[in-house]
């Protein structure tokens, strides 16, 4: 997962690889997110959902994300959000 400003600079690479015609035009962008996360993702378009805001915030009893920012409950463990 990619915090807000990680996730900025991945949008940008994301952008210039469709921009680019050559084969590899996403290599970018995949070094980035492997430079970053250590995972070695082969589909660019799967790390456009890997921004940890887009989940919401940790769960205070389980520590999983509650999935979208307007949840009002842990979809993990059933915590209700105050
Ligand atoms: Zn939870």
């Amino acid at each position: 997962m990619l915090d807000d400003n990680e996730f900025t600079k991945a949008k940008e690479l994301y952008s210039l690889g469709f921009k680019n015609a050559k084969a590899d035009r996403f290599q970018p962008l995949l070094k980035y997110y492997k430079d970053l996360t250590g995972f070695k993702e082969t589909e660019a378009a799967a790390i456009m959902h890997h921004q940890i805001s887009q989940y919401g915030p940790v769960c205070n009893i389980c520590g999983k994300p509650y999935r979208t920012p307007a949840a009002i409950f842990c979809a993990a463990c059933g915590d209700r959000i105050d």
